[in-house]
């Protein structure tokens, strides 16, 4: 308890890397980690036990990911100073904690899951009828609870998969008699809905995505495909700002702008096209910075290993210390 008072409240996070990062992550999750770092004990990880779940045929590709995903981390502001990032299979707790957190979930709660179902419908170019899907919720509480966060930043959309984590601790802890494991609550946060260039969910799975490592000249054909008011037909026409794909970019880009873009949109005072080139040049300019930062850790292998050798290390130490709670008190442990 004395521990508890002592420290800054502790988050917990993480992303599944499978790829590089892109526009819908920096908005929707890093920039608020970013800011979370002043406040909060933070630790951030690269889930790649989870990537695993639906990218077993092409497990080849998860080392560079994890390799990608730290070096976004990295360039888009995540301070390892200040925060413990890590890759979380370095730590065999989170496969352990998850095997015995297992034993405590009913499967009807893994079922019930609204994303669940969902999931499996969407993501059609992947055969994720294995085990793994259905437990990957007790995997997150395992990565919750061992850090012993007191919260996690989440959007509306994952609550149900929190609330899953929330009820095992509990569960856990009213059938072993003691709280050994602390019931983290939700940090919503406040993040854009971003969607790809074609309008639909920004996903790499639907190849719309803007990643955060794309050059100049990549960025602008991506954004010069965007779709558009799909009632703006000709140039003549007055278009609908609130309806259209590139005005909201503006507002979450370049907010300053925004009326001003609205404005020539709905009087059709300019063209579609040359409204799409100034938002290639506002993204262009808005990535110049993790850019930058990107292209010197891509220079220096060793900082990102430096980085996830250090973030090990300290993730670790609290890491082991819960597990081996649980352990003590599931009779797992040696007396
Ligand atoms: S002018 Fe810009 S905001 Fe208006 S419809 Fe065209 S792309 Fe969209």
């Amino acid at each position: 308890m004395a521990e508890k008072q002592a420290r800054r409240k502790r988050i917990l996070s993480g992303m599944r890397p499978t790829g590089r990062l892109h526009l819908g992550n920096l908005v929707g999750a890093l920039a608020n980690w970013r800011d979370l770092q002043d406040e909060y004990e933070c630790f951030f990880m690269s889930a790649d036990y989870h990537a695993l779940m639906s990218e077993y045929e092409n497990p080849a590709a998860i080392a560079d990911n994890v390799r990608e995903v730290v070096i976004d981390f990295l360039a888009c502001g995540l301070d390892p100073k200040r925060s413990v990032i890590f890759r979380q299979s370095d730590l065999a707790e989170h496969a352990e904690l998850h095997l015995i957190l297992s034993a405590y979930t009913p499967i009807s709660w893994l079922e019930r899951i609204p994303t669940y179902k969902e999931q499996m419908q969407q993501l059609t170019n992947r055969d994720i009828h294995n085990y793994a899907f259905l437990g990957y919720p007790v995997l997150q509480a395992a990565d919750i609870v061992l850090y012993k966060a007191d919260l996690v930043p989440v959007g509306e959309d994952q609550l149900p998969h929190l609330e899953l984590t929330r009820e095992v601790v509990r569960r856990f802890n009213s059938l072993l008699g003691r709280d050994i494991l602390v019931e983290p609550q939700a940090k919503l946060t406040a993040s854009p809905r971003l969607l790809g260039t074609d309008r639909r969910k920004m996903s790499k799975s639907y190849g719309n995505q803007i990643d955060i490592a794309d050059p100049p000249d990549v960025i602008r054909k991506k954004v010069m495909t965007m779709i558009t008011d799909p009632k703006r037909v000709y140039r003549a026409d007055p278009g609908h700002p609130e309806e259209c794909n590139v005005c909201q970019y503006y507002k979450t880009f370049s907010p300053g702008e925004y009326d001003d873009i609205a404005r020539k949109c709905a009087g059709a005072e300019w063209g579609c096209k040359d409204c799409k080139a100034r938002l290639a040049d506002v993204l262009i300019e808005y990535l110049a910075e993790p850019r930058a930062r990107r292209a010197e850790l891509e220079a220096d292998p060793g900082r990102v290993r430096d980085v996830l050798a250090d973030g090990a290390r300290r993730a670790q130490a609290v890491a082991r210390a819960t597990l081996d709670e649980v352990k003590e008190a599931t009779g797992l442990k040696a007396l």
